[in-house]
């Protein structure tokens, strides 16, 4: 699984809304002050929100007090109810509740790879455009071209 650094972005900023967590010294992790397994408050369940390494991958979570642990994103999301949030890794483009995922200046956002969309047979015209992205390249680095 891999998320663009917008999708990244939004799912710490859910996140962080949905827990009320905070950022640690590092920015590596996040800090949520009531555990979703145990229901122990004092800011014993941490996310892991730094870059992939060989330990870790973001959005893995632990918490110091019941010992819980989840591994990937969806399991977090479990835990803290809002599974909604992995909408965001079906997303199809062309599917009509992602129309407003059209606007340019949202469009970094829809995929991270190489997708080509065409007119479909709906009837609806979206602008066909290419988005290109490697996994792993800076938001800056992403390119979006209009086709005409
Ligand atoms: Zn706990």
């Amino acid at each position: 699984m891999e998320l663009s650094v917008q999708e990244y972005q939004y799912l710490v900023s859910e996140i962080t809304r949905e827990t009320g967590a905070k950022r640690d010294g590092s920015g590596k992790n996040l800090i949520v002050p009531r555990c979703p397994f145990c229901g122990k408050s004092g800011g014993k369940f941490g996310i892991y929100i730094g870059k992939a390494t060989a330990h870790r991958r973001p959005f893995m979570a632990h918490c110091f007090s019941c010992g819980a642990s989840t591994r990937t994103l969806e399991q977090l999301l479990a835990a803290i109810g809002r599974m909604d949030l992995m909408v965001l890794q079906t997303a199809d483009i062309a599917a009509p509740l992602n129309l407003h995922l059209l606007e340019k200046d949202e469009a970094e956002e829809i995929d991270d790879e190489l997708v080509l969309v065409s007119n479909s047979s709906s009837g609806w015209s979206p602008t066909q455009s290419i988005y290109i992205f490697s996994p792993g390249i800076r938001s800056t680095g992403i390119d979006v071209f209009e086709v005409p």
